[in-house]
């Protein structure tokens, strides 16, 4: 395997993440979102590991074929649902529920033909203002689509667009404005996405949609995964290919945005932007060594990265470095991105090696 950067995928986390979404939910169905290749982790593995789920959420039909692919017989939910005849064929055929969230969509299921109806999730916009029709159209909407051959079940969703905030009253006010719709007979309702379920009580009904717990992120700026009582999946590591002896004054890498401030070794780890760490990331921010957090030097190249290795001074070509993962939260990197670890996860590139790990539980201790 040499010195390439790994993903090691915990699909024991993965797991005790979807038991902790049960736990806040008591009772509640839910689809797992695993859109953008299962937030960067594989959607394979991540399918594999989240099989308790009620059914699988996705942003693009080419995501919902692809499970298809794989073997995957479980519900699947279509985020963006369809834009052309073909592909609403294609979503029939391979049984996907589908949102509707634009005038074109409804003509295609009017135009389109009786067989193999579909599941459909209705968007109303309450406030995020991007996807969804306003609720005033919703019971006309509702009319026009119980009418409609192609539709065997109607169902209601919105999308919360500040819970990542817990004191910001626009979530309740989005689901006050979804529970006014109560006058239709949806056959299902759907509100809550990671941080609605975990921060908002009254979003918790119908249909959850997590994604980002599920990888063991908090989706709070404010808590950490530890306290949201969630377990990171991705452990991203890369090793040392080489130590440099610097002088006092030297500047390392592109542009020199490093000065060494003294005689010191700098190490130079095989992982860069080209494998998805981050450009943005300051000097400073911390890479873990031994256990040791080592400051970021100098600008982070294609493949290649520099720390300040002062700390351990008998550092050697061959070890291990922590980019993000056990030790090294993946929302501390974001932070010292100017990033979030949505985006952090979702871009590590195909050059990376994924490895699916399933870890003891007991290696964690207790924490539900
Ligand atoms: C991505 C997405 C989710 C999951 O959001 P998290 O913040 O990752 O929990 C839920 N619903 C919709 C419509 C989404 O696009």
């Amino acid at each position: 395997m040499g010195f390439a950067p790994r993903a090691t995928i915990d699909q024991a986390a993965l797991r005790h993440n979807l038991r902790r979404v049960r736990q806040a939910a008591p009772g509640q169905p839910l689809w797992a979102v695993i859109k953008a290749n299962g937030y960067g982790h594989g959607m394979a593995t991540v399918a594999r590991a989240l099989e308790a789920a009620d059914g699988f959420a996705v942003a693009r039909i080419e995501e919902a074929l692809r499970l298809r692919g794989l073997g995957v017989e479980k519900p699947l939910l279509v985020l963006e649902g369809v834009s052309d005849a073909a592909d609403l064929e294609q979503a029939r055929q391979a049984g996907c529920e589908l949102v509707l969230h634009q005038p074109g969509q409804l003509e295609l299921l009017e135009s389109s033909g009786s067989g193999s109806p579909v599941r459909v999730w209705l968007k109303v916009d309450t406030g995020m203002h991007r996807l969804g029709f306003r609720p005033a159209e919703v019971a006309d909407l509702a009319e026009l689509l119980a009418a409609c051959p192609a539709v065997s079940e109607l169902n209601l969703m919105t999308h919360l667009a500040n819970a990542d905030d817990p004191a910001d009253p626009m979530t309740a006010e989005q689901c006050a404005r979804f529970a006014q719709l109560n006058t239709t007979p949806f056959s299902r309702r759907s509100i809550a996405n990671s941080a609605g379920l975990l921060g908002h009580p009254e979003s918790r009904r119908g249909w959850l949609r997590p994604g980002i717990m599920l990888y063991g992120v908090s989706p709070f700026a404010e808590s950490t995964a530890a306290a949201e009582g969630l377990r990171p999946v991705m452990h991203f590591s890369a090793r040392v290919i080489a130590v440099n002896r610097c002088a006092a004054g030297e500047r390392v890498g592109y542009g020199g945005r490093y000065t060494c401030p003294e005689s010191m070794p700098v190490a130079v780890v095989g992982v860069g932007y080209g494998d998805g760490y981050p450009r943005h990331a300051g000097d400073g921010t911390p890479l873990l060594i031994r256990g040791q957090r080592l400051p970021l030097a100098g600008r982070v190249s294609m493949d290649m990265l520099c720390v300040d290795a002062r700390r351990l001074p008998d550092l050697r070509v061959g070890e291990e470095v922590t980019l993000w993962g056990d030790g090294l939260p993946v929302e501390e990197i974001a932070r010292a991105a100017g990033t979030i670890a949505y985006e952090l996860l979702c871009g590590i590139t195909g050059r990376v090696e994924f490895v699916p790990v399933d870890r003891e539980e007991a290696a964690h201790g207790p924490g539900g």
